[in-house]
């Protein structure tokens, strides 16, 4: 993309900065590089959300994901028809960085998906993570929200974090189950608070959280969606609000874990789903009844932008993280970054976290228009004279390394101690 002066000179100034990728969901490295992959990787994942508007079916989605063996071509065959629908949209882009800057194709075609194939899975291999986070993203470490694989990261590239929403879930009652418990609220929350210790143990970095409408648990509600979540039948009737009167009882427990060790609680809102029940209005009852946590709202709350922004502003204990916001809308981003220098200290935003699962490929494109995003608010200020460029990068240094550090605690000795 074509950046004015001013944006271009801070975006080389930003260039190679160390970065906290504070948002990831990356599986660990061996489980990725145990799996074939091919062109389509690249537009796998936030892709899915454009490509099923585009009118590609869930069936034709997954083979193209998840069959390993389909040669490219064939793949090629069937994606061609949605690509030109959703090429230019933002979700699209990394895949399209990638493609020119790493592998000099100015796009995709037809006839160069086999080499493009090629390329990405003879690079998929041991060393690929610390390729393209450490050497060509230079990031530090990355936070990764991966329940199912928790205890399998290193620690200090990959940083996981306790994903409590998950104890809302009837998979997670059914553990309790299994490991003897009775079945009672108290049994259960028992139960998570044992869970949460013994995660710390290997090493937990934080908790994760969707915005939910919490208000102070009743436990007799709370008890009536335990009993619900043993069944999955009765389960399966659940909405997202029905299990809240359990999660309101859960945070109340797993909090006094961040308490005790100063975890910062990650909260998703918005962009995903139905978008409407992850508000982050919501948050306001849960930072107000829990002063003493560390909240860090996600996504800026999108479509809820203003309203996030506010939540930020107002609330002392908690931070806004715009992780994958730059892909879900670039545009966007610059409106709100420009509308955060109005309003939010400097210290109280993250500019960066990539989300992706599979595709660390992306992880690289997505911090270029991050970093584009940062270079475009602040060269504004810049051409109206309210600051100059080493401020304006003094101030991207901040957003993209020294406030997930301190607002996450990633320096601190006990971390350094233990790993
Ligand atoms: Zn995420």
């Amino acid at each position: 993309m074509r950046l004015s002066a001013t944006e271009t000179e801070l975006f080389e100034a930003i260039r190679g900065i160390r970065v906290i990728d504070a948002h990831e969901h990356l599986v660990p490295e061996a489980v990725r590089t145990a799996r074939k992959v091919d062109f389509f990787v690249l537009f796998s994942h936030y892709c899915a959300a454009d490509l099923a508007s585009a009118g590609m079916s869930p069936n034709t989605y997954r083979r193209l994901q998840d069959d390993e063996e389909m040669p490219a071509e064939e793949k090629w065959r069937l994606f061609e028809p949605y690509y030109p629908m959703v090429r230019h949209g933002s979700y699209a882009r990394p895949a399209r960085i990638w493609l020119k800057e790493v592998l000099g194709f100015d796009d995709l075609t037809a006839a160069n998906c086999g080499e493009v194939s090629k390329r990405l899975q003879e690079a998929n291999c041991a060393g690929l993570y610390e390729r393209v986070l450490r050497d060509r993203c230079h990031i530090e470490s990355a936070l990764v929200d991966n329940a199912e694989h928790h205890a399998e990261y290193d620690m200090d590239l990959l940083r996981p974090l306790w994903r409590v929403t998950d104890l809302a879930f009837g998979h997670s009652v059914r553990a309790y189950l299994a490991s003897g418990g009775a079945g009672t609220l108290d049994g259960y929350l028992h139960w998570v608070g044992a869970r949460g210790e013994e995660l710390r143990q290997v090493g937990t970095f934080g908790l994760k959280l969707i915005s939910f409408p919490y208000s102070r648990p009743v436990a007799d509600e709370a008890e009536a969606v335990l009993e619900a979540l043993q069944d999955p039948e009765r389960e399966a009737r659940l909405s997202w609000t029905d299990r809240t009167p359990l999660l309101a009882a859960v945070c109340d427990r797993a909090f006094g874990l961040a308490r005790r060790h100063s975890l910062t609680v990650a909260v998703h809102s918005g962009v995903w789903g139905d978008f409407r029940e992850s508000h982050p209005c919501h948050l306001i009852p849960l930072a107000m009844a829990h002063p003493d946590v560390r909240f860090d709202l996600f996504h800026l709350g999108m479509p809820f932008v203003r309203e996030a922004v506010l939540v930020g502003k107002m609330f002392p204990n908690v931070s806004l993280n715009l992780c994958w916001n730059a892909v879900v809308s670039p545009e966007l981003t610059v409106r709100m970054l420009d509308e955060c220098l109005d309003m939010v200290p400097l210290n109280n935003l993250i500019a960066f976290g990539a989300d992706y699962r599979i595709a660390v490929e992306k992880v690289y494109g997505h911090l270029v228009m991050a970093k584009e995003c940062v270079a475009r608010a602040l060269a504004k200020r810049i051409d109206r004279g309210q600051m100059d460029v080493p401020e304006a990068t003094a101030i991207a240094q901040r957003w993209f390394y020294d406030n997930p550090v301190a607002i996450y605690g990633l320096h601190r000795e006990a971390w350094a101690r233990r790993y």
